[in-house]
Order: structure tokens, then C-alpha cells, then sequence
């Protein structure tokens, strides 16, 4: 399948987990892959990943949170391509502790990532979108963005924020012909799970009726829907990928 054939399409957090998945993906859709992530190196192994699938791809080191760099990798990619198609704001990270324990560095560098990151990012591409008429705005939440989750008061109110951005950039944007709608993951099996004890872990997947994680290819496969055509009509939705956690 090509459904998104030549759309340029910008993704952050791209160099492993669920943000790699969605590269890869998006590559075999036949799309233009921007990667984005801090670290120039791994970005460019997955930009290689990218290419060994037949796709056009290209890295950045970004950092989400450095206002400038969010514009100008925004501008260096418009200069390029003309235009940006697809935007998925994958970037995040975690740094739990309990209500009491948590220091205010711990919120605020989530707040500043998850949060703020997605702002800058979101603001920008924007611009070009409604310049261009049209545009798919993808966002990162969890579902701890909806139900909560121990240890993770950053987290959790970073991930409900992405809820409330969504829902009024769908509006804001909507009339601009430019589509907005989130993501809420349950438990996949990516790096950021690393500090979570095995024990949690096999409580976790007896949560889930499908009694086993995520795989990062399983959130990917929704962001590819989402970003296409197929999902012409859909939002302002926050789309629950989750092995049935919530029923
Ligand atoms: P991951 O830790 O495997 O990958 C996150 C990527 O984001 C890394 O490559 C990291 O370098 C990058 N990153 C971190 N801070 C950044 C910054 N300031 N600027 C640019 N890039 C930055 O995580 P993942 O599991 O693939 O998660 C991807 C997204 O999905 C995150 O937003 C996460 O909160 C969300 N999510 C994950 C799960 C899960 O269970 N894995 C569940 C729900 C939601």
C-alpha cells in the first residue's frame, strides 16, 4: 500500500520505539520521512533503516523542548520539500515518583518534553499547514493521559494536556483543512518501559485482555491510518490502542 505517497511527513522521537516504528512505516506507505530526535547519530542509523526500505528519508537532531531549533528544522524542511504533510509530535519521555517524592525538576523536564515540545512543534508546523490548506497533526497521549497512573503525576497531566491540545487544535485547525487527533498507547514494548521492575510489568499485561504488551509496529499501524486519506473524516479523536486495558 501507498497511502501516503510523497506526503512529507515530520516525525519527532524518531530514532527507536514507537517513533522509529512509525518511520518505517510511514516508509513503506511510500511517504517522505523526516526523523527528528536528539541525538544526530542514532537518528541517522534510523534514517538509514528508513532508506533500506526504498523511502526518501532524512535526519535532524532536535531537541523538542529549544524553541529556535523546533523553527529552524521546521524552515530547513519547507525550504526543502515546500511543504509539511504530516506532523506526529512522538516525542516524550518519563521520570516518575510518587506525589510526594517527585522533586520539581522531575515536572518540570516532563512538562518542558511531553508538553511544551509538542507546543512548539504543533505552533510551527501550523503556520505552513494552514498556508498550504491542508495537514495532519498527530499527538502522542497515553493512557495514563486518561485513566492515571501510579508514580506519574508529570506524566499523566502531560498526557491529558496532549488530550486538551488536541481537541482545540481540532477546532482551531479543523476549518483550515488541517486534521488533528491523538494517539493513547497502553503499555508497549519500547525503552521508556526500561525502569519499570519485571514484576509491574506481568501485572500490567494481566490488565490487558489480550494478556500481552504492545508492539511499537501495533501504534504505528493506527498513526499510518490516521495520517492517510483512509481517516478523511476522523478529528479531534483520541484513538485508545491498548489491548482492550479500559473494558
Ligand atoms: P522511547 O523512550 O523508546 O522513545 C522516545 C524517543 O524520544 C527517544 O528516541 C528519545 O531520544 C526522544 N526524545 C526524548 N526527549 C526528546 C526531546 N526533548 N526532543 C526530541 N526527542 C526526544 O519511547 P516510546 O515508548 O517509543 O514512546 C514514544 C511516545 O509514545 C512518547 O511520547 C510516550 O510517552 C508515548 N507512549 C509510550 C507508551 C509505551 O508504553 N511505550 C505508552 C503510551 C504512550
Amino acid at each position: 500500500m501507498s497511502r501516503l505517497h510523497n506526503k512529507v511527513c515530520l516525525i519527532t522521537g524518531a530514532a527507536q520505539g514507537i517513533g522509529l516504528a512509525t518511520a518505517e512505516t510511514f516508509a513503506r506507505e511510500g511517504a517522505i520521512v523526516v526523523l527528528a530526535d536528539l541525538k544526530p547519530e542514532p537518528v541517522a542509523e534510523a534514517v538509514r533503516r528508513c532508506q533500506a526500505l526504498g523511502a526518501r528519508a532524512e535526519g535532524h537532531a532536535l531537541d523538542v523542548t529549544d524553541r529556535a531549533r523546533v523553527d529552524a528544522v521546521v524552515e530547513e524542511v519547507l525550504a526543502r520539500h515546500g511543504r509539511i504533510d504530516v506532523l506526529v509530535n512522538n516525542a516524550g519521555i518519563t521520570q516518575d515518583a510518587r506525589l510526594q517524592k517527585m522533586t520539581l525538576e522531575q515536572f518540570d523536564r516532563v512538562i518542558d518534553v511531553n508538553l511544551r515540545g509538542v507546543f512548539h512543534c504543533a505552533q510551527r508546523v501550523a503556520d505552513a499547514m494552514v498556508q498550504q490548506g491542508s495537514g495532519v497533526i498527530l499527538n502522542a497521549s497515553s493512557v495514563v493521559g486518561i485513566y492515571g497512573n501510579y508514580g506519574q503525576t508529570n506524566y499523566a497531566a502531560s498526557k491529558f494536556g496532549v488530550i486538551g491540545f488536541t481537541k482545540t487544535w481540532a477546532r482551531e485547525l479543523g476549518p483550515k483543512g488541517v486534521r488533528v487527533n491523538a494517539v493513547a498507547p497502553g503499555f508497549i514494548e519500547t525503552p521508556i518501559l526500561g525502569t519499570i521492575p519485571d514484576k509491574v510489568i506481568a501485572e500490567m499485561q494481566q490488565r490487558v485482555p489480550l494478556r500481552r504488551l504492545g508492539r511499537p509496529e501495533e501504534i504505528a499501524s493506527v498513526y499510518a491510518f490516521l495520517a492517510s486519506d483512509d481517516a478523511s473524516y476522523v478529528n479531534g479523536a483520541v484513538i485508545e490502542v491498548s489491548g482492550g486495558m479500559s473494558v
